[in-house]
């Protein structure tokens, strides 16, 4: 038996002498660990399509300890995010990012191609953009969608004067005692924050946000998310040492 899957690599780690173990994020089987034989040598025909961040069609056989990859063909080869340091540094905090909030063979329909549009948006260079794209809407398939319209605690309509909670939603002012932590939401953030969740994907780079909304954004998500995080990820520290020479 073997399984034919389209999917994107997360993550590459070297094994013995000349092998890889591949994380893969695969449309049919969602997350999947396998063992490419050989991927480390020269001319193996297993090295290319086992980089991190290519995209392609899978060839594996199954097994109770680990899988193993027999073929691999290029779709998207992710050379242009590999060789731009900080396309590269964006593209492994969402790849680690998904790679942390999933588990192995159990997929979910909508997230290979969230994974392959916001690899799309860093490789066109809307860092930012993709990213905060890419948090909200994969909180929304792994069963986490944020509530934006009626507070968390007592569900009223809210219109303004809006605070964000890491617990999944926005509060009005007056139950903001319910999460002291709550971060201040302006209405220009608010309202990039639905954009981003509920337009089609293909109509976000018509989205320009001013600064001051894209770094509110950014600290209210990390917020968001560090809450359903096990570990601080890695790829977060490499992330903060490039923006701070920028
Ligand atoms: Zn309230």
């Amino acid at each position: 038996m073997t399984w034919k899957t389209e999917g994107i690599v997360l993550r590459v780690r070297n094994l013995g002498e000349a092998d890889r173990i591949v994380t893969l994020y695969t449309k049919e089987r969602g997350k999947l660990n396998v063992v490419a034989r050989g991927a480390r040598r020269i001319r193996n025909r297993l090295l290319s399509p086992t980089q991190v961040f290519t995209q392609g069609r899978y060839l594996i056989f199954p097994s109770k300890t680990l899988h193993n990859l027999g073929q691999a063909e290029i779709v998207h080869s992710g050379q242009v995010i590999r060789d731009d340091l900080e396309k590269f540094a964006y593209a492994s905090y969402i790849t680690e990012l998904l790679d942390a909030l999933t588990v192995e063979e159990d997929p979910i329909d909508r997230v290979f191609p969230l994974l392959a549009s916001t690899l799309a948006l860093l490789e066109a260079g809307r860092l930012a953009l993709a990213t905060r794209a890419f948090e909200i809407r994969l909180m929304r398939e792994l069963g986490y969608e944020p509530e934006l319209y009626h507070c968390l605690s007592c569900r009223e309509a809210l219109k303004n004067k809006v605070l964000f909670s890491e617990q999944g939603g926005v509060l009005c002012e007056n139950c903001v005692g319910q999460d002291p932590a709550s971060l201040q939401l302006s209405n220009g953030t608010w309202e990039l924050m639905k954009k981003l969740l509920e337009w089609d994907f293909s109509r976000l780079p018509v989205l320009h946000p001013a600064s001051n909304n894209e770094e509110e954004l950014r600290r209210v998500m990390r917020r968001y998310l560090d809450y359903r995080l096990e570990y601080p990820l890695k790829s977060l520290e490499f992330l903060g040492t490039l923006q701070a020479l920028n």
